[in-house]
């Protein structure tokens, strides 16, 4: 075994974080049910995302020694099944040989990067909304979508990033022993997964609706030939006007929403540093969440 096999099957690693906010240097990913309580918080958006996987694990490649690879693959399996909203067979030429995939289709929340090099949540370096913050920051360094098979080489490489001043040292807590065994991580990975299961109705939703080309949501379609250019994102009033009309959200809850982007998008505009691109993105979703707001029978927002 080379020694980096041999470092990747080595059972232990420890980690702190310092909270030096150097992880921070943009807003979160979250789950779609998280985003409702975040809303006064992040510019949100929609994020659509497919991910392959080879159906066989003869055809799955993975830089882990052999034994790790074969866990990494079923898990991977499982936490995509758990996750993705839909998924449909594909067939990929490799080579000269053809490779039968499964895709999966991930709806997720994205929001929207402000180009300042930071979360908009950071606040000199600590997190001003530690309390609420969303499962993908309280499962850091470990995501709860990757596999636990493949913890060490994510630790490992989260810790060596540039400018990252984690503890690592023989005094910090153990959180990987074979296993990840830190609390807290187990705990947003569970979370994370009861999150997904509360959130199957609604994603199921809005693929019906996307294969319908209802309420402005891009078709599977189009976020498959998105797919090679990176991640597609979208507003969020086609997702919230899915909840709405499956009656998953009630009309008053959907204003509520759209007020709070709102204001939100008001006071970010007026932001420091901010790229073109993400202004430009404001004041378009300012102007369809007015609109959509001006349509309902009883806004909330007074004017
Ligand atoms: S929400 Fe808090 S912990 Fe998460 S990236 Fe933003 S500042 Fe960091
Ligand atoms: S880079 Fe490491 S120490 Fe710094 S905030 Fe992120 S997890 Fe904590």
């Amino acid at each position: 075994m080379d020694r980096r096999a041999e470092s990747l099957t080595a059972p232990e690693r420890r980690f702190a974080c310092t909270q030096c906010g150097a992880c921070c240097n943009r807003a979160p990913e979250l789950e779609l049910g998280e985003a409702g309580a975040l809303a006064d918080m992040f510019v949100l958006r929609l994020m659509l995302r497919i991910y392959s996987l080879p159906r066989s694990l003869g055809d799955y490649v993975s830089d882990l020694p052999r034994e790790l690879a074969s866990a990494e693959f079923y898990e991977r399996k499982r936490l995509l099944g758990q996750f993705a909203a839909a998924s449909w067979p594909a067939k990929v030429q490799r080579g000269s040989q053809v490779v039968e995939y499964s895709q999966y289709l991930s709806l997720s929340v994205l929001p929207l990067d402000l180009g300042t090099g930071s979360c908009p949540a950071l606040e000199g370096d600590s997190c001003s909304i530690y309390a609420r913050r969303p499962l993908s920051c309280r499962s850091v360094p470990l995501h709860y979508s990757r596999p636990a098979a493949a913890a060490v080489r994510d630790l490992d490489a989260f810790t060596s990033t540039p400018g990252f001043r984690c503890d690592t040292g023989p005094h910090a807590p153990l959180v990987i022993a074979s296993d990840i065994v830190d609390p807290a991580m187990l705990a947003a990975r569970t979370e994370a997964v009861a999150q997904a299961q509360a959130d199957a109705r609604w994603k199921a939703a809005i693929v019906k609706a996307m294969k319908a080309g209802e309420h402005g949501l891009p078709t599977p379609r189009e976020v498959e030939t998105n797919a090679a250019m990176g991640v597609l994102t979208a507003s969020m009033l086609g997702a919230w006007r899915v909840a709405e009309a499956t009656r998953l959200i009630k009309p008053a809850e959907a204003e509520r929403l759209l007020a709070a982007q709102c204001l939100l998008i008001e006071r970010e505009t007026q932001r420091d540093g901010l790229s073109a691109n993400a202004l430009a993105t404001m004041r378009e979703m300012h102007r369809e969440y007015s609109a959509a707001l001006a349509e309902q029978p009883t806004a909330v927002r007074g004017d």
